[in-house]
């Protein structure tokens, strides 16, 4: 028989939670009330630190009123870099840029970047280990947390303290508190839309980090690595990123085919915009799947979202309810995303979307 000691004890184990029964919380074994120390597992591009890496070390800096906030880039030549020089001076709250340059970062191969991460905490004890919501920070840290047998928090939508955050459950359609009491370092992804960017001042602006390269002649990949990287398709565009651009225009199943949806892609281009689309409309083929916006797909909040022949699906509302203001065009006035919308017309959208193009300004 086991009793209520060990069974609490191999629970906190397993699950690093809050656990609370019959009002008897158990041992608090992580002391968070010593200093904060972060590490942030940054994302860039061509030379540039991601705008989401940026809402990370947001996050990072409402865990704690002190808090040191070290980021680490990986990758290979000039570009990271010119990333990591970038990064030194993206947030005044960032204190040190660590850089790990080599050939074994070209690619992004989840299993040799966990490694990374593990690498860089054993030679600095980190509190917590952050890093987005995107795909490759959900790739990536979920090992991490493996590595070091603890429980990552996913999705962060709010921080309350340094180990109290709140999360999206059930397709957004409840939010639950979790407290995070386990014996190693907190691993939480951020919903970076949770998080925005506020402009910062000239003063702190001129704050930059120190830059450190890492030295890896003792990092070691495994041997038997089950995953090898193939290659990576990149759609050739100049529309702006999903996840970040500050209009999204959305198509849904009632576009019937690729040729059609391509109105949506001109609507998209006259705006400024990015394309979305449903779930639905992925699976018909009418778009590739990196456009899926909602639950499993991408999460969004830009300043306007519209949406064409789209019901509102909670996996779909799940993804754009932070939008600032949601336009709905759909044919059936009981649509669910109608509920969500701030402005709604009820209507054909092969007729909508030629009106609303001709009577919009041509992009200079
Ligand atoms: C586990 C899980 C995860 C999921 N994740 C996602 C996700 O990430 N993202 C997502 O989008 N879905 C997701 N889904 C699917 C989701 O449940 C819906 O099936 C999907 O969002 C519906 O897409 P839709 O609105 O394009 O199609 P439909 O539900 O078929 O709606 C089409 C709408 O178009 C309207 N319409 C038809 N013709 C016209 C016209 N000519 N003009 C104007 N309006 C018209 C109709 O009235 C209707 O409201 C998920 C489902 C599950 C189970």
């Amino acid at each position: 028989m086991m009793t209520r000691a060990f069974l609490l004890k191999a629970l906190m184990k397993k699950t690093n939670h809050l656990i609370s029964l019959n009002g008897f919380r158990s041992f608090s074994i992580t002391n968070f009330s010593r200093c904060i120390s972060t590490l942030i597992l940054a994302e860039h591009e061509n030379g540039c630190i991601k705008a989401q890496t940026v809402s990370t070390v947001v996050a990072a800096n409402s865990l704690s009123e002190s808090s040191s906030i070290s980021l680490l880039l990986a990758g290979s030549g000039s570009s990271l870099q010119e990333a990591a020089s970038q990064a030194a001076s993206c947030h005044p709250s960032v204190s040190e840029v660590l850089v790990a340059d080599s050939d074994k970062f070209e690619y992004p191969l989840a299993e040799t970047w966990a490694k990374l991460v593990d690498f860089v905490r054993k030679q600095r004890e980190y509190s917590h280990i952050l890093a987005c919501s995107s795909s490759f920070g959900k790739n990536v840290l979920p090992r991490v947390a493996a590595i070091l047998d603890v429980s990552p928090v996913t999705d962060v939508v709010k921080i309350l303290g340094s180990n109290e955050f709140i999360r999206p459950i059930y397709a957004g359609n409840a939010l639950c508190t979790v407290r995070y009491t386990g014996p190693g370092p907190c691993i939480l992804t951020i919903r970076t839309t949770s998080f925005p960017v506020t402009p910062v001042t000239a003063d702190s602006e001129s704050k930059k980090a120190t830059i450190s390269q890492i030295d890896l002649s003792d990092f070691k990949e495994d041997s038997d690595r089950k995953s090898r990287y193939v290659g990576q398709s990149v759609q050739d565009t100049e529309r702006p990123d999903l996840g970040s651009a500050r209009v999204v225009i959305t198509g849904g199943r009632a576009l019937k085919s690729v040729e059609n949806f391509k109105m949506i892609e001109k609507l998209a281009e006259k705006l400024g915009g990015a394309v979305g689309a449903t779930r639905a409309a992925v699976d018909a083929g009418y778009v590739p799947n990196d456009l899926q916006v909602g639950q499993t797909g991408k999460i969004v909040a830009p300043e306007l979202y519209m949406a064409f022949g789209v019901s509102g699906a909670i996996q779909h509302i799940a993804g754009i309810k932070d939008s600032k203001v949601i336009v709905a065009v759909n044919k059936d006035s009981d649509a669910p995303i109608f509920q969500v919308a701030d402005y709604g017309l009820v209507g054909d959208l092969f007729e909508v979307i030629p009106e609303l193009m001709e009577k919009l300004p041509e992009k200079k």
